[in-house]
């Protein structure tokens, strides 16, 4: 695990993780004088898609795994949703775009033989009450080369200007560099679909390397077939399932010559090394004997979630037409895109995708309200859309018991004080999870945090 605060870009560590990743270093040398002699027992925490990969790597190393999960399924964060059994609509309620350069998840798609579909849309607008299709709006002559040229800056930054960069928020680096106006109020409504909360809310270094170091389209641009869930299953399968243990919820960890890991159904499991692959609020929810070091407590506080409420909208016919439909809108269901792209059926999903406080007034209400409210920002447009409206599926992660949140959000002076701090391991117990990664909030950075906390592991 990277625990330096050196900045380096997302691509630099990603380069530096899919070393890791690879064979080489996975080699049963790598790994021989863990286990010269005697049976290591590791047991990770969580079985997202970080204690997942954590648990895989060390099984191909013969090491004695188990994976203690709170939940009643494996993958965590990634859930995947048969909204329509019938038709066999899949919908993710957690996460859902596999970026082009999420280099791990797309080599694991191809171990497993899962397949990766094209999930890339195209934007509309509907803008003070004007609907634009996509390819008819864009940003102002003024705006798009100062954007270009802010990206290109990046490229030649130092490690100063980054560290000077993150100490404001993205909001304001935008109005200090020009933007106005609608570019502005553009701005905030397709990057706080990114972020989870407002610009303003966002660090601008984080926010910077995003946009200059992801895909054309953000990292929006694959998803695997019949579900992301697909994945976990998978990982879960090669971990072995008798080695994952359902509902079972840690309270309690204590650190001697070993590690004891007490879990709320009166189970407890000793093990020589722990990996902690859980979101921060859960970190603090355990009682750790002896208490966490007080640099990782005040991180552990300061670490904000992002609030995201999907709603998936089962229609009994696509009258979006276009597959690669989707929509921002300055209205209170905020994004909409197609959710059931490469899937067939006459009948078709919208989500309608929400952060910050939007997220929390539509989870806050009925499937009646939100019905209501679909239909007067999509009616004006595409007609009487609610007789079309067949069941909804609600979920607001800014309430979910466990990450309370969808994913991390690094505010301004965050990302090179908190994340290192949260990073460092603590006696036997290395960190995991996709708050600790480059490619921090996406499935990518989970998988390579959870690979890269088996490895440190190793050579210590
Ligand atoms: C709405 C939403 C949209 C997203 N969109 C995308 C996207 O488009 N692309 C993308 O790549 N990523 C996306 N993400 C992010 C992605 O889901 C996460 O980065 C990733 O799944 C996190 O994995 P993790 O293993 O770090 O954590 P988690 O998936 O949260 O796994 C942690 C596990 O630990 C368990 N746990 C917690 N506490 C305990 C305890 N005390 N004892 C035992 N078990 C415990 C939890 O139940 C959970 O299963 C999205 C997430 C959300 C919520």
């Amino acid at each position: 695990m990277e625990t330096s605060s050196n900045p380096t870009s997302r691509r630099e560590f990603l380069r530096q993780s899919a070393l890791i990743a690879g064979t080489a270093l996975f080699s049963p040398e790598a790994f021989s004088h863990f286990h010269i002699g005697k049976k290591v027992k590791v047991v990770v925490i969580g079985s997202g898609f970080a204690g997942l990969a954590a648990a895989y790597a060390l099984k191909k190393q013969h090491v004695d795994v188990t994976i203690l999960e709170s939940r009643s399924r494996v993958g965590g964060r990634v859930f995947s949703h048969i909204i329509d059994p019938k038709e066999k609509l899949t919908v993710e309620l957690g996460a859902e775009w596999v970026g082009n350069s999420h280099t791990r998840v797309r080599e694991l798609c191809d171990d497993f033989k899962l397949e990766l579909l094209n999930n890339q849309l195209d934007t509309g607008l509907i803008y003070r009450n004007q609907y634009s299709k996509s390819n008819t709006w864009d940003f102002s002559a003024d705006w798009k080369p100062k954007f270009t040229s802010l990206l290109e800056k990046y490229k030649t930054m130092s490690d100063n200007d980054k560290m000077q960069l993150d100490q404001i928020d993205w909001w304001r680096y935008l109005v200090n560099n020009g933007c106005e106006g609608k570019d502005l109020m553009l701005r905030e409504l397709l990057d706080s679909t990114d972020f989870g909360e407002s610009n303003r809310h966002v660090s601008a270094f984080v926010a910077l390397a995003t946009f200059a170091e992801s895909s054309e389209k953000n990292e929006m641009d694959l998803k695997i077939k019949n579900g992301n869930g697909q994945l976990a299953q998978k990982l879960a399968e090669k971990v072995g399932f008798e080695n994952i243990l359902l509902e079972h919820k840690v309270k309690r960890i204590e650190q001697k010559d070993k590690v004891i890991v007490h879990c709320d159904n009166g189970k407890t499991f000793e093990a020589d090394k722990n990996i902690c692959a859980i979101p921060t609020f859960a970190i603090k929810r355990i009682a750790w004997e002896p208490g966490l070091p007080q640099e990782k407590l005040d991180a552990l506080d300061q670490l904000q979630y992002a609030r995201i409420n999907k709603n998936a909208l089962l229609f009994n016919n696509r009258f979006w037409k276009d597959e690669s439909f989707d929509l921002i809108t300055d209205q209170t269901p905020h994004y909409f895109y197609h959710a059931t792209k490469n899937q067939r059926s006459r009948k078709g999903v919208l989500i309608s995708y929400t952060i910050g406080e939007k997220a929390e007034s539509i989870a806050n209400q009925n499937d009646k309200w939100r019905k209501t409210m679909v239909q007067q920002t999509l009616g004006p447009f595409f007609g009487n859309v609610k007789d079309q409206l067949e069941s909804q599926a609600n979920y607001y992660w800014g309430s979910d018991k466990i990450s309370h949140g969808a994913y991390a959000m690094y505010g301004p002076g965050q990302w090179f004080k908190v994340r290192p701090a949260l990073q460092k391991s603590f006696l036997h117990t290395a960190f995991a999870g996709e708050h600790l990664a480059d490619w921090q909030g996406f499935m990518e950075g989970a998988i390579v945090s959870g690979e890269t906390a088996a490895l440190e592991m190793m050579a210590t």
